[in-house]
């Protein structure tokens, strides 16, 4: 049996029991989305969080100052959809001015981010994140339940136009939906420069619909791939805390990254901390708990107060995910409102 460190003797900083730091924090910006993703949000939409409850772009800087200053390099910015909060590009900007300033990222579904991308890269957007399932309208349509594949198009032109590279892409396949397209979307961003990662589905659906059997295995999506391409896998030593493995495509230069959250999860490296829009910190996207900082922040809490509340949060992170295990319980928050 593995003995845990004493947690009276708990290290300064976003430290857990199984010596990982956290160094990578996630703010969902906002739970409202301009899609419907079938894997991740029901057709008609989610209650959104009530405007009181959510951050005010002081709160959640003032939040994010105090990661940064306890360790964290890496800041992305997610939702929901973070292009929808009216004040993205000043909030980007105040994280810019943070010292140490971290690197800033941001995963957006790309819809706006053609009027945009310009602003976000002057006020310090490091990198983007695109998401994009398929190149088929048709597909994109029943996928994300909107017509929307020229505006994420268009969005993933400007932010290359406007520097935010290298520009990823993230996809997501499903079975009997865009599974045996998954080689025509590498192929479109490969002819466009854009770095393609799959991700397995994972159950953080608000339907609670997500089943193993039906989900898309990164080996399946790998041996999709090698039907068009021969795939060299990179050294596991370039992989670091990320958690996609990649590979080169016909001997490189460009890769493809394929992430296995489940079925070969990277809990062990993890280094990523998260921040909803109503203030909550959390320690995995799998956990069942969270930590509050909105009431305590609002009721006048000190920054060394609040710092104790995040490394406490952190502190309690199990050792993995635990999907698949006999006491696995999918959590309450769906992903568009914790961040994916
Ligand atoms: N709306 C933005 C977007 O779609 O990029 C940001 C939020 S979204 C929750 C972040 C990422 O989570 C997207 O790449 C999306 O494909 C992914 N995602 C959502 N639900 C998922 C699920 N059940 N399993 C795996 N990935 C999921
Ligand atoms: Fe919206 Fe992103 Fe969820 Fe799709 S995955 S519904 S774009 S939050």
């Amino acid at each position: 049996m593995t003995r845990l460190p004493d947690p009276s003797v708990r290290p300064a900083g976003l430290a857990d029991q199984f010596g990982r730091v956290a160094r990578d924090l996630r703010v969902s910006v906002t739970d409202r989305c301009n899609l419907r993703c079938t894997y991740c949000m029901p057709a008609e939409g989610l209650p959104w969080m009530p405007k009181a409850e959510m951050l005010t772009d002081e709160e959640m800087l003032r939040l994010i100052g105090l990661f940064v200053r306890d360790g964290v390099t890496q800041v992305r910015l997610t939702g929901g959809e973070p292009l929808l909060r009216r004040s993205i590009v000043e909030l980007v900007a105040g994280i810019a001015s943070l010292a140490p300033r971290p690197k800033i990222a941001m995963t957006t579904n790309g819809v706006g981010l053609e009027r945009v991308a310009v602003g976000l890269k002057e006020a310090g957007l490091d990198r983007v994140n695109v998401s994009l399932d398929t190149i088929d309208s048709d597909t994109f349509t029943q996928l994300t339940r909107r017509d929307r594949l020229a505006d994420v198009e268009a969005g993933l032109r400007a932010a290359a136009d406007a520097g935010l590279t290298p520009v990823k892409v993230n996809a997501v396949a499903m079975r009997g939906i865009n599974d045996e397209s998954v080689a025509d979307v590498l192929a479109w961003c490969l002819e466009r420069g854009y770095e393609l990662r799959f991700i397995e589905q994972m159950p953080l659906d608000a339907q609670h619909a997500w089943h193993r059997s039906d989900m898309i295995t990164a080996d399946e999506i790998r041996e999709r791939l090698s039907r068009r391409w021969e795939l060299t896998p990179l050294p596991a030593a370039e992989r670091g805390s990320a958690p996609a493995e990649r590979f080169l495509v016909d001997g490189g230069p460009q890769t493809v990254g394929i992430i296995a959250s489940v079925s070969s999860p990277f809990c062990a490296a993890c280094d990523r901390t998260r921040l909803t829009a109503d203030g909550q910190v959390r320690n995995c996207l799998f956990s069942n708990t969270e930590t509050d900082l909105r009431g305590p922040m609002r009721a006048g809490a000190t920054d060394d107060e609040l710092l104790d509340l995040m490394r406490g949060e952190m502190w309690r992170k199990r050792r993995g995910h635990g999907i698949g295990e006999p006491d696995f319980v999918q959590p309450d928050r769906p992903m568009s409102a914790i961040g994916g």
